[in-house]
């Protein structure tokens, strides 16, 4: 092997696809067996840079302040201040000037702040690729690979770099992000011809195409943009643009709002200077703010922060989210289709029962040690029998056991891993039985049959095919059964097994079956017909506890009016007795995938709802099962991970993948990923999803009313002829001051006590409910008798105008500070401590009003530039009692209402 420090890394330009692997491996000094050592890995990191594209560079300030001022009413705003300018009113159009920069900033802000948040979360899905280095398997980061290293494929995986294929066994890639084409190509080790198309070139496997079926190694041969795939596109793709159902609502609402307000502020310019005789420049500027003051333009900025911030609180409980329109979609989550082994269940799994056609042994021992014994009933260590299941559980499995300070660990499936722990404890020598039965062949476990298959040379010199699966599946490819020497075939009684396989199974254990075949001549692949008249070897029960946080979880989602259903691969009974365990039903409804097949179209949506466990399914029903519950108005959760899952979990409602054993397939056609696979984790953010949606909806709700009540107040002088309350410089001010303040907190909310005792919501229930219409019309007209109460007492205590004014801007502000504390509890009421205390959020901008006020009152230029005044103590103390006096009010009609029972979302939660 030549030096691999000094190798020339150049084989993209040479044909990799027309050379042999072992050429390949040669020219980049790597082995097809062992791979690279870590440290020529380490070493050619640096050299070659990480294995990734160029991801888009971050837009550049002023583009990201463009689109805030390129929007009608900001266009209408710049109008007038320019008008104002010319004619000299310097103070109205510096005021202008500055709200126009000010809502500029502040959206900036919120959306670096929503794209952040998702720019984190796309950080903590950075794929991962198993590779050989130094002769054993590791998982790294995607970008770590480098030329020469030894990549291991499967169904589902997203090919992480150009690789050489080394092996293949039936391996099939979908291309057709690089060549088009749609069917999956057939792959195999064999050099092609060197001029052939991309789309033709067998040998290699190309950087992002997926994995459609078969297992593979490949060598690496090039990364980052000197892959196929690089050399087209130099850049990752932009940011997906964060939109949802929600936020389209809401900007359509806002855009309809717009054209309203400048409708309305036309017809009431014209009233003004023809019926009130205004000066028109006057008229322009009040109805300029007024506009202003109706138009809530940070609405859709504020309703993606609450999305963003509800996408951090999932990420924080180990869901995240993918696209943005899940974080909507979970909060109205009506069914939640799950996964069983993992995710219900630990997944942490121990041999417990052994059961040959001669007797039964248990093992004792915990986790993966292999450390325990394999006794019979009677005490006795097991026969040759016990041995040889034992045997084909070691061969027929790809995990690998390690050791670390304190525990034993599996790589690969847990199952598998205590099938190995099994052969320690039943005194096998593992390592001899493996090194003495090299592996030749491999049909790889897919959940549509159900089985794995393995050939083996053996010592004497023939062939040995080890066979596990579910034990229907293993049966059913048997003939005879092992007798008690380990070598005799007795005949196979297969209703004896049946009988067996349900008594283990009702123990909740998940049952495996174990089958061989000695074939007379040495052998390099397996052939169909090899899997017929085999000889069953016994079954295998295994103990896998459910996840107590997801019992837990269970009961949260029977009183937040979620179904829970399992789905599951696994064998109905044993399905049966772990979703009792969990508290899924008291006596589960059991369907199992075959039930499903046989079942109409028209009778599915029936049982579907019905059935709280659907057994032995294989992914086709999971798809058939979601459309069913969907035909039923049902919101569906569905969770996946298996490359043929990924229809279901694009049909689902919210599709979730599992993060670690889900498969690149899967992942990518979920809206969520589960960091760690766990049922509870789900229910967490269906909590969070619910939060969002009532922020979303406390934001409108707050935003709407006192945005109405300013105008109504200023409209309503106008129209009567009385003196205005406020100026237009001081309109902008408010809505200016409370769009940096209490604007955004609302979006900080916790959630309400009880949102997991609620139904679900309905999944087309439009966002402004009657309640929220009703809210609207009267906290105007409460905002508007405020204010009026208010010139009337500055009249009484006989203030100037400019002081009266100062007072109902102090009294606005307290208004909305008062209607912010009540619209936090729209389920509960306002008035507790908790209520009192708020939240961190709440009490900034509460202090941040303050302050501005304060500043708006007394410091002498504000005096200058809003024409304020310093008022009085009591007076100021007038206005802060307005506020206090409003969420009594509101506090009180809640209650009433509530008694009335006029509005739904009133009722008390459970
Ligand atoms: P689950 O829903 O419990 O994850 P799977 O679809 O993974 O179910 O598996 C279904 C059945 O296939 C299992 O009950 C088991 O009998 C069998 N099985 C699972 N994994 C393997 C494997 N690695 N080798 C052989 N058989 C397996
Ligand atoms: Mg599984």
């Amino acid at each position: 092997m030549p030096d691999p420090r000094q190798v020339e890394l150049s084989l993209p330009h040479s044909a990799p696809h027309a050379q042999s692997f072992a050429d390949v491996a040669a020219t980049l000094g790597t082995s097809p067996d062992i791979g690279l050592s870590t440290e020529v890995a380490t070493q050619r990191l640096v050299e070659h840079g990480p294995n990734a594209l160029p991801s888009q560079p971050r837009r550049t300030l002023a583009q990201r302040l463009w689109p805030q001022f390129a929007n009608a009413l900001i266009v209408f705003l710049l109008a007038g201040a320019s008008m104002a300018a010319v004619l000299g009113h310097w103070v109205d159009a510096g005021v202008i000037a500055l709200v126009v920069l000010v809502n500029a900033i502040v959206g900036v802000l919120q959306e670096g702040k929503a794209e952040s948040a998702m720019e984190a979360l796309r950080d903590m899905l950075s794929p991962h690729a198993r590779v050989v280095r130094d002769g054993t398997q590791q998982v790294i980061d995607v970008a770590q690979l480098v030329p020469g290293d030894l990549v291991l494929l499967e169904a589902g995986d997203r090919v992480p770099a150009d690789l050489r294929l080394v092996s293949a066994r039936s391996l099939r890639i979908e291309e057709a992000v690089l060549t088009g084409e749609s069917v999956a190509s057939e792959k195999s080790s064999e050099p092609v011809a060197k001029e052939v198309p991309l789309g033709d070139r067998a040998s290699m496997a190309f950087s992002g195409t997926l994995v459609a079926a078969g297992q593979a190694r490949g060598i690496v041969t090039a990364t980052g943009t000197r892959t196929e795939i690089g050399k087209i596109s130099e850049m990752l793709g932009a940011i997906a643009p964060l939109t949802t159902p929600l936020l389209k609502q809401i900007n359509r609402f806002g855009r309809q709002l717009t054209v309203a307000a400048l409708a309305v502020a036309a017809l009431l310019f014209i009233f003004a200077v023809s019926v009130r005789g205004l000066e028109w420049i006057d008229a322009m500027m009040i109805v300029v703010a007024l506009a202003v003051g109706f138009v809530p333009e940070g609405l859709p900025a504020v309703i993606t922060i609450t999305l963003a911030i509800g996408v951090q609180r999932m990420a924080a409980r180990q869901a995240i989210v993918r696209q943005l329109p899940a974080v909507e979609t979970l909060g109205a989550t009506s069914v939640i289709c799950s996964d069983k082994t993992g995710t219900l269940t630990r997944n942490e799994m121990t041999c417990r029962h052994l059961i040959t056609a001669t007797g039964e042994a248990t093992a004792s021992g915990a986790g993966y040690a292999p450390t325990g014994h394999v006794r019979l009933a009677d005490g006795r260590p097991p026969g040759d029998d016990m041995h040889q299941l034992a045997r084909i559980g070691l061969l027929c499995n790809d995990a690998e056991l390690t050791e670390d300070e304190q525990n034993w660990l599996v790589t690969g499936d847990p199952m598998e891993g205590a099938l190995l722990a099994l052969a320690y404890k039943a005194g096998l020598n593992a390592q001899a039985e493996c090194d003495s039965h090299p592996r030749k062949d491999l049909v790889p476990f897919d959940a549509a049959h159900r089985y794995m298959a393995t050939l083996h040379s053996t010592p004497e010199g023939v062939s040995l095919i080890a066979v596990k699966g579910a034990p229907e599946a293993v049966l059913a490819m048997c003939t005879h059964a092992l007798g008690a020497d380990g070598h005799q075939r007795v005949p196979l009684d297969r209703a004896a097994w049946h009988e067996r396989i349900e008594a283990v199974a009702a123990e909740g254990e998940r049952v495996l079956g174990f089958a061989f075949v000695r074939l007379p001549e040495p052998r390099t692949h397996i052939e169909t017909a090899d899997l017929y008249g085999l000889v069953f070897a016994g079954i295998i029960g295994f103990i896998d506890p459910p996840r107590p946080e997801a019992i837990e979880a269970v009961a949260d989602c029977r009183s937040a009016g979620i179904r829970v259903k399992m789905i599951t691969g696994d064998h109905a009974a044993t399905a049966a007795a772990i979703a009792k365990q969990l508290g899924l039903a008291e006596t589960p409804i059991v369907v199992t995938g075959a039930d499903v097949s046989a079942t109409t179209e028209k009778a599915l949506p029936d049982l579907a709802m019905r059935a709280d466990v659907f057994a032995r399914t294989s992914p086709e029903h999971k798809l058939r099962v979601v459309q069913a519950l969907q035909s039923q108005g049902a919101v569906v959760a569905m969770t996946g991970d298996g490359v043929n899952d990924a229809p279901s979990l694009k049909q689902a409602d919210v599709g979730i993948a599992m993060g670690h054993k889900g498969t690149e397939a899967a992942k990518e056609a979920s809206q969520v990923v589960l960091a760690d696979d766990n049922f509870a984790s789900i229910v967490a953010a269906v909590n969070e999803g619910r939060t969002v949606y009532d922020n979303v909806r406390k934001v409108v709700a707050w935003t709407l009313p006192t945005n109405g009540g300013e105008v109504l107040a200023v409209a309503a002088a106008l129209m009567l002829g009385i003196t205005l309350p406020m100026s237009p410089a001081q309109i902008l001010w408010i809505n200016m001051a409370l769009t940096i303040t209490l604007g955004l907190v609302l979006a900080f909310e916790p959630p309400e006590e009880g949102v997991m005792r609620r139904p679900p919501r309905q999944p087309h229930a439009p966002l402004m409910s009657p309640f929220m219409l009703w809210r609207l019309v009267l906290v105007s007209l409460l905002f508007t008798a405020a204010t009026f109460a208010v010139m009337a007492w500055g009249r009484w205590r006989g203030l100037e105008i400019e002081a009266t004014r100062t007072l109902v801007v102090n009294t606005f502000c307290a208004l909305e500070v008062g209607y912010l504390f009540s619209v936090r509890y729209l389920h509960g009421s306002s008035f507790t401590l908790r209520g009192l205390r708020g939240t961190p959020a709440v009490l900034y901008a509460v202090l941040g009003v303050v302050v501005l006020q304060l500043a708006f009152t007394y410091t002498p230029w504000m005096q200058v530039l809003f024409d304020s005044r310093s008022v009085s103590l009591p007076d100021l103390l007038i206005a802060i009692g307005m506020g206090v006096l409003l969420m009594a009010v509101l506090e009180i009609e809640k209650t009433v209402l509530r008694r009335l029972d006029w509005f739904d979302e009133l009722r008390a939660p459970g």
